[in-house]
């Protein structure tokens, strides 16, 4: 039993995009909030992040790479500008408008916007307190959600308030859930995130009744090379692939799985259900020259990903012709003869056939035929998963009956369904949904 009981208008599980944003919105508007975090800082996967934020450009975009429930993938829309224009007022928009994939977007500054959260925060009489997790939700009459009980190692404290509000960042860092929920290829998935996030505020949310999204099993990453040594957070962007959505990817049988050129977030998924989870990926001199040496940022200096691919363990070689692809696919243990037929059926198809190319590319659909061709082994990561607890547009989660538990909210990686197979921003799913919830819960 905790002695101690303490009030609240807001109570926030997880201080990283979502949770911060909710929170120092809310106490922008006078709100007293609690925010509960299960490390020894505030920031999650956010402060991990490049600081691009940005959405689709359109519902139809959004439909077509988000891939998710329309009404959630809307609300994240519609509620964008809302977003950029409270950034804006604190200064920490640092950019001119820049394209980002199927979208638009800006570069923030990602520390200072969680800064001002969590002094907000304090000014409004509320905590940020760290290295604390979260027991159980407390309920009231009629199955609401009352509050939490927060262990420290202090002691358990009861917090009570008129609003809970999930955001512990999604089930990424637990390998169980990772099976459960992607495929069982997943359990060995590298983690490209905080890894504090391991399902937690989804199981708090089960426990009283919500319905989890178990069906969607998207996830954003990327494509990694192999590394010497994996976790440290400057591999999370050096290694990443961005831009085989301009090469092809082959599975160990030597062919081709997916359309690669709809993004390397799609490729990272589609490479989980291959064998072993992992593929081999082509480009030629062309598309290394204007891609894989070039910044995805604009005005960032590029880096060639293949040469630091190897330079950090990578498995790859640079092939001067085809007889050299063969040999080092078949010693990688991929089917060497198939990968270059295979290639040569799509670049044959691309320049007399495009319509029978398959998997059909969305995107750019051209030849891969301007030697030397860069070979390089790469498995997916994952940043978060898509599958989270059912949310309606308000961020109120839903039981298995589709109706709100009166009390409880989700955003960010604990919401499920926002996107399915695709992506169109972390960060704007966070920050647009936690700003929803202040909103439903009254601030
Ligand atoms: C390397 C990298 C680059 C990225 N770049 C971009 C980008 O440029 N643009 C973009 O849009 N997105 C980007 N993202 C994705 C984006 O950062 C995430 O989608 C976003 O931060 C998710 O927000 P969240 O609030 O759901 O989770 P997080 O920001 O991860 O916050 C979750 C918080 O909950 C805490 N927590 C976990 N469990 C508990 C618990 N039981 N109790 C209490 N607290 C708990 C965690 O410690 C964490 O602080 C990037 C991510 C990474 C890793």
């Amino acid at each position: 039993m905790s002695a101690e009981v303490l009030e609240c208008d807001l109570i926030v599980v997880g201080a990283g995009m979502a949770g911060m944003s909710a929170a120092g919105r809310a106490a922008e508007n006078g709100a007293r909030v609690v925010v509960i975090e299960k490390a020894d800082h505030m920031g999650g996967s956010a402060i991990m992040s490049g600081g691009i934020f940005w959405t689709a450009s359109s519902a139809e975009k959004m439909a077509l790479y988000g891939g998710g429930d329309p009404v959630l993938g809307e609300a994240v829309r519609l509620h964008y500008p809302a977003a950029v224009a409270w950034l804006r007022k604190h200064d920490n928009v640092v950019s001119r408008a820049m394209k980002v994939l199927h979208g638009y977007g800006y570069q923030i500054d990602i520390v200072k916007h969680l800064d001002d959260c969590r002094d907000a925060v304090e000014k409004a009489g509320g905590n940020v307190v760290y290295e604390t997790s979260v027991g159980q939700l407390l309920r009231g009459p009629l199955g609401s959600v009352v509050g939490v009980r927060a262990d420290h190692i202090d002691g358990s404290v009861d917090v009570v308030a008129p609003a809970t509000l999930l955001t512990t960042g999604g089930y990424q860092g637990d390998a169980e859930l990772r099976a459960r929920y992607i495929h069982e290829n997943a359990r060995d998935l590298l983690v490209r995130a905080n890894p504090y996030s391991c399902g937690e505020g989804i199981a708090l949310g089960v426990a009283v009744g919500a319905h989890m999204t178990d069906k969607n099993r998207g996830f954003y990453g990327h494509l990694m090379s192999k590394a010497r040594v994996w976790g440290e957070e400057r591999f999370f962007t050096m290694l990443a692939q961005y831009h085989s959505e301009y090469g092809l990817l082959f599975n160990e049988q030597g062919l081709r799985f997916c359309d690669e050129s709809t993004g390397d977030h799609n490729n990272s998924y589609h490479t989980v259900f291959q064998s072993n989870a992992r593929a081999l990926l082509l480009w030629d001199r062309r598309v290394h020259e204007r891609y894989a040496t070039v910044s995805t940022i604009p005005g960032q200096p590029g880096i060639d990903k293949f040469a630091v691919a190897i330079e950090h363990g990578g498995e790859g070689a640079i092939c001067p012709d085809l007889s050299a692809l063969i040999r080092f696919a078949d010693a990688s243990g991929f089917d060497g003869s198939q990968l270059v037929e295979t290639l040569k059926e799509y670049n044959a198809n691309t320049i007399h056939a495009w319509e029978t190319v398959d998997p059909a590319r969305t995107e750019s659909c051209r030849p891969l035929d301007k030697p030397e061709f860069y070979a390089l082994i790469v498995r997916p990561a994952i940043t978060y998963g898509f599958g989270g607890l059912s949310i309606d547009s308000n961020a109120r989660v839903l039981d298995i009956h589709g109706a709100p538990i009166p009390g409880l909210l989700a955003a960010g990686g604990d919401a499920g369904d926002v996107y399915g197979v695709g992506y169109s921003g972390g960060l704007a799913v966070a920050m647009t949904l936690g700003m929803v919830a202040a909103g439903t819960a009254g601030w």
